[in-house]
């Protein structure tokens, strides 16, 4: 049995805290770890930000709600599911997520969480542990599954070394040029095949 694992932002949905900063008019929103590579840093910051605008957990699920999975995203996941068993693996919150993985069909999504206040304020965030994309990929194996897995972006290298097979989609020249050993795919179809592909060879 081969399961399939996706990496949310930039494969399957919009970059969230880039989309945030442009709907909500907040540059500082912008930042990412290109900017600031310590993410508890970042991520510190983008809560005070979230504070001083006044902005709680229904605003900015409001935001997310409102972009909607990426152009042929849910056709390609429907596809995918038909052939894998598919688990997507996410640095983002499920608090985030949700409007999202309901305009997507509900997938399976191991992610963080937020912590909320009472008023609806997100006080803090907690991951469930570092690096879990790669330890979901060891815990499959641990299971006697195969896996292929693709992502777009620097966080995902780990995953896609660790799984049978890795696919990059739409990735930044920097990763192309570190990773050369994967595969790149641009379109949904492209990608589909790409995964089509690995699965006849592990
Ligand atoms: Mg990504």
């Amino acid at each position: 049995m081969q399961i399939a694992c996706l990496d949310l932002e930039g494969v399957l949905v919009p970059e969230i805290w880039i989309n945030v900063a442009e709907r909500t008019g907040i540059k500082e929103l912008r930042a990412t770890t290109r900017d600031i590579p310590d993410y508890d840093v970042l991520m510190r910051q983008r809560l005070r930000i979230l504070d001083a605008h006044g902005l709680k957990l229904a605003d900015i699920q409001h935001v997310i709600a409102g972009m909607g999975p990426m152009p042929g995203a849910h056709e390609f996941l429907n596809q995918l599911r038909e052939k894998f068993q598919v688990i997507i693996l996410s640095d983002t919150f499920y608090d985030f997520a949700a409007p999202l993985m309901k305009q997507l069909g509900h997938p399976t999504l191991l992610c963080h969480r937020l912590k909320i206040d009472d008023d609806g304020r997100v006080a803090d965030y907690h991951l469930r542990m570092p690096d879990q994309k790669c330890e979901a990929v060891k815990a499959l194996h641990h299971l006697k599954f195969k896996v292929i897995a693709a992502g777009d972006s620097y966080n995902d290298t780990t995953m896609l070394s660790e799984a049978d097979k890795g696919i990059l989609f739409r990735p930044p020249q920097n990763v192309i040029d570190e990773f050369p050993q994967f595969p790149v795919t641009t379109t949904y179809d492209e990608l589909y095949g790409a995964f089509l592909a690995a699965s006849e060879k592990i």
